[in-house]
């Protein structure tokens, strides 16, 4: 027999997932110019060309060097790299042995939840929220608390949260820019989540940890700040990804910071170290992190989603859709015209439209189109928004009165 947890999750494919597998095979039907994939968030702007020069030239270092294991936690040199970058950026004091190279934030994560928490702790969310999140929570068999964004303009809700830490809260995770709403937390109120958090430890004696999750990090827009967190609450840990910020994401790489404020910065550090051991996670692929090293500070093509934004987000209030506006991220958290999401997105679907739900974020009533995709994919996809619009007033108008 197999471990029953296991086989659950792995023959339950993500409901994303199954959108774009969905999305592949439809565009093999009918062409890949009639189906509007908004489902999955793999950046279509390509990496830049620092990033391809970089693996050209690495290809002519020895194999032994290209190709051969790192140290567990990723190649010193690499570390320094990152770590004087975050330095430089943020003007904390960064040190290499801070950074643990990982295979991207997904791995980031897990590896951070294992590192600090035991069976029955408690790791709060904030809905809508990131599905994979409750996933590695439960793994580790503790328990995953949502709490709500406020829902008018899907911000921290700091009361909310407040009230939801107990003597067993061991971790928040915060992501910001965030996925799926493209919201992002401004430095008064990440202040007041690190008074609250500070008050809470005061109360229970006890480290209650910030997991900063940030592969977005890069992707904001017009002069939005996206504040760095171990500035504003000492018990951060950041989880950061490559994956979208230089469009690499099936490369894999990315890492965390312990930062050297976080108590007992050593012993934590040890633990990542302990946990991505544990789970096998060690020796991030060799080439990329030399990769990183190079491009540490090349920037991202926000330009280019925020001439996707511009695109849908005018072309879908011309319609009469209603949406959060998006500050980051490449996501665009959208009124569904029905209460139940995943009716509307199912009428979307018999439209060609691939959007994903609210309900596997956490939240009803929404959902997420990614906009990670072509100028021409959002351009064509309209008549078909306008279609599905048009549609729900033919509905409406058919609804006896008073309904
Ligand atoms: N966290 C969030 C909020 C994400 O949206 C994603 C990927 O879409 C991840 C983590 C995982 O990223 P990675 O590809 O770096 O593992």
């Amino acid at each position: 027999m197999v471990n029953q947890k296991m086989y659950l999750l792995g023959s339950a494919p993500s409901e994303i997932r199954e959108i774009f597998s969905y999305g592949l095979a439809r565009k093999a039907q009918i062409g890949a110019d009639r189906v509007f994939d908004f489902s999955l968030g793999n950046p279509n702007v390509p990496a830049p060309d620092a990033v391809r020069d970089a693996i050209v030239s690495l290809t002519e270092l020895p194999p032994q060097q290209l190709h051969g294991y790192t140290p567990a936690q990723g190649l010193p040199s690499t570390r320094q790299a990152i770590a004087a970058s975050i330095s430089r950026r943020f003007g904390v004091e960064a040190k290499a042995d801070s950074i643990y190279l990982t295979v991207g934030a997904a791995a980031s994560l897990d590896i951070s939840l294992t590192a600090l928490c035991d069976p029955g702790d408690e790791v709060i969310v904030i809905a809508p929220y990131f599905p994979e999140y409750k996933m590695w929570i439960e793994a580790r068999e503790c328990t995953c608390v949502e709490v709500l964004t406020r829902q008018d303009d899907f911000q921290l809700d700091l009361p909310a949260i407040e009230a939801a830490i107990t003597h067993r809260t061991k971790a928040i995770i915060i992501n910001s820019p965030n996925n799926p709403v493209g919201s992002v937390y401004p430095r008064e109120a990440l202040q007041l989540l690190a008074r609250v958090l500070e008050s809470k430890q005061r109360e229970y004696d006890a480290a209650i940890y910030l997991i900063s999750d940030e592969p977005y990090r890069e992707i904001a827009y017009a002069g939005i700040e996206v504040p760095y967190i171990p500035c504003l609450y000492p018990n951060t840990i950041v989880c950061y990804s490559y994956s979208k910020s230089l469009s690499l994401p099936g490369e894999r790489i990315g890492y965390i910071y312990v930062s050297e404020r976080v108590q007992d910065a050593h012993r934590v550090y040890a633990a990542v170290c302990g946990a991505g051991r544990a789970l096998g996670f060690v020796c991030a692929p060799a080439l990329f992190q030399r990769v990183i090293e190079r491009c540490v500070d090349v920037p991202s093509d926000v330009e280019a989603y925020a001439e996707n934004r511009r695109l849908l987000t005018e072309g879908l209030s011309r319609l009469g859709y209603e949406y959060v506006e998006p500050q980051g991220a490449f996501y665009l958290w959208v009124k569904a015209l029905e209460p139940d999401a995943e009716a509307f997105a199912a009428r979307a679907k018999a439209h060609e439209i691939l959007l994903v739900a609210s309900d596997g974020f956490g939240t009803k009533g929404w959902a997420r189109i990614g906009y990670c995709v072509s100028r021409d994919t959002i351009v064509d996809s309209m008549p078909a928004f306008a279609d599905l619009m048009a549609e729900y007033r033919r509905l409406d108008s058919q609804q006896p009165a008073g309904v």
